[in-house]
């Protein structure tokens, strides 16, 4: 029999829609095409396929990079209250973005499309890259990015990506064209390379983008049954924290439209839930349902992705040091290799002293060698856990109002672990994942619109699909009509119990 040599995906959990290898085919022969739960997954063209074998060895699922553990770890608030507020951490990101920005360079990371999906995209100016701040919960699309960032490079233009572990370890093998980079995460020699920065994130999964377009449709469709029309959702925001006053913690999720009420006058309603405690959408995220398959058997845990800096939520940091967290956000920063260390250290030091700017810790010679990173790496694996809480602020700087370098608490891994198991483990398959998709892949067509219900005692000829008993959260208005609940939420909702 004829060995097949491109990329199968004969299991779901085996692919996490990194396009690494769509991106590397050098015929154009992979299509990213989605499936029945809304997640893409390659499908090869075996009329032009070559059997070269590239999308095999580039795959971050088939050959994982190795497991490491971080250098340093930081508590992080970035010095300028207002870049922080519209983060949904501590403004981490910003950070770095605005750094590499300042060099000429170009960042990579997620922003909304027109009909409010995650595509990723690259910015040059901080105002391109404003559309990057803030969590999509959903997984990003990667288009043609990859490409992007290796032909950036080649121009030596410095790059800083940024996205979810998969999608960094995607980029990786990518550009070493599957070529093995060392425990570090340095790279195979390429020198073009020298001008990257990966930072990803700490990450619980990714939702199905499928089930989100459903969501939105179902959100827009409340507004429809209440006599809005020419209904469209202007802004989504995940994580809002209210300019400050909802706080980090108690984040608020909101979905800003425009319409007509059922007057004809414009109008802007606002859904604004509580996240973690009403916003359906959240919790059904949080509980695992729609998740990717890979999501449950990460091929980037363990910092495998090969980043120079991981970044999350600083969660628990109110328990460890309660007077740093004032409820705005506060970012876990974890370097994973040298150069991600010189950065940090560039932009942790005001602008005075003798550290290395920002821009230099990206020129090719700054960039140390695979052995002195992995010989640390070594030492720390095997390291304490005690936590020093140094700020890495010079004595006597203004640590809460500083605008020249961060705000930054030395910490150790153990302290972001205490409520990131995500970042060692990987998930175990809810049960109520399957009960979900046996709902959500029941719909009749590939647009997940909703069913007519003939039943429906008070709209009997509409697309209801049954009672919609709470919608709180929508402006009041007494003439709507009470049923307007779809497959999303009323799956999710009866899963929740
Ligand atoms: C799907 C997902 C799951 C996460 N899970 C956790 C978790 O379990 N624990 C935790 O501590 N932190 C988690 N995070 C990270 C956290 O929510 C923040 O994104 C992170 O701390 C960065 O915040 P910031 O304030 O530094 O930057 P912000 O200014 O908020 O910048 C957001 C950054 O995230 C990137 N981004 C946003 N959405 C996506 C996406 N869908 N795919 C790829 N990149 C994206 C942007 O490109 C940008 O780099 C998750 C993020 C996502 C997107
Ligand atoms: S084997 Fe080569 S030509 Fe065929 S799909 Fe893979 S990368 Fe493309
Ligand atoms: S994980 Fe990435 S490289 Fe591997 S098959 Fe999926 S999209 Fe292709
Ligand atoms: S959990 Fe792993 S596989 Fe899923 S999006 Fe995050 S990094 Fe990718």
């Amino acid at each position: 029999m004829k060995e097949i040599r491109h990329i199968i995906i004969s299991d779901p959990h085996d692919c996490c829609g990194c396009t690494a290898c769509a991106s590397v085919c050098p015929r154009g022969s992979i299509n990213m095409k989605e499936n029945a739960e809304g997640f893409l997954y390659p499908s090869v063209d075996e009329n032009t396929c070559i059997e070269c074998g590239l999308c095999v060895k580039v795959c971050p699922v088939i050959t994982q990079l190795p497991a490491r553990r971080p250098l340093d770890v930081y508590a992080m608030k970035h010095p300028d209250q207002t870049v922080r507020d519209s983060s949904a951490s501590g403004g981490a990101f910003p950070l770095l973005a605005s750094a590499v920005i300042a060099m000429g360079g170009r960042v990579f990371g997620s922003r909304f499309d027109k009909d409010m999906e995650a595509v990723h995209d690259s910015a040059s100016t901080p105002e391109e890259v404003r559309a990057f701040t803030g969590s999509k919960y959903l997984q990003s699309r990667m288009e043609d990015c990859y490409g992007r960032v290796r032909a950036a490079l080649r121009e030596g233009i410095p790059v800083l990506f940024t996205g979810t572990p998969c999608q960094v370890a995607g980029l990786n093998r990518f550009l070493n064209r599957g070529a093995n980079p060392d425990a570090a995460g340095n790279g195979t020699g390429k020198s073009f390379l020298d001008k990257l920065v990966t930072a990803d994130l700490i990450c619980h999964g990714v939702p199905s983008p499928g089930v989100w377009r459903q969501y939105l449709a179902e959100e827009k469709e409340v507004l429809r049954k209440q006599g809005y029309r020419d209904v469209k959702i202007e802004e989504v925001r995940f994580r809002d924290k209210e300019e400050g006053h909802a706080g980090w913690k108690g984040y608020r999720f909101k979905i800003f439209f425009s319409a007509k009420d059922p007057s004809g006058t414009p109008c802007r309603p606002v859904l604004s839930e509580a996240g973690k405690a009403e916003n359906l959408f959240i919790r059904g995220f949080l509980a695992d349902f729609y998740s990717r398959p890979s999501c449950y058997r990460c091929p980037a845990r363990e910092f495998r992705s090969g980043s120079d800096l991981t970044i999350g939520d600083f969660w628990g940091i109110g328990d460890l040091r309660p007077e740093y967290d004032d409820d705005r956000g506060v970012s876990a920063i974890l370097v994973n290799t040298e150069k991600g260390r010189n950065l940090l250290a560039a932009l942790a030091t005001p602008a005075s002293s003798s550290a290395p700017s920002a821009s230099s810790v990206l020129s090719a010679s700054s960039v140390p060698s695979a052995s002195s990173a992995t010989s640390r790496q070594e030492s720390n694996s095997s390291g304490s856990s005690e936590s020093s809480g140094r700020s890495v602020l010079p004595d006597g700087a203004d640590s809460t109002h500083h605008r020249d370098c961060a705000d930054m608490l030395q910490m150790t891994l153990e302290d972001v672990l205490r409520r990131n198991r995500c970042l060692l483990t990987s998930v175990d398959e809810t049960p109520g994942r399957a009960a979900f998709f046996q709902t959500f892949t029941a719909l009749p067509d590939s647009n997940h619109t909703t069913q007519p219900d003939s039943d429906c005692p008070i709209l009997p000829d509409s697309n209801c699909h049954i009672y919609r008993d709470s919608d709180s959260h929508i402006p009041p208005d007494s003439s709507r009509p009470s049923p307007a609940a779809y497959w999303v939420h009323d799956t999710i909702r009866s899963l929740l119990g």
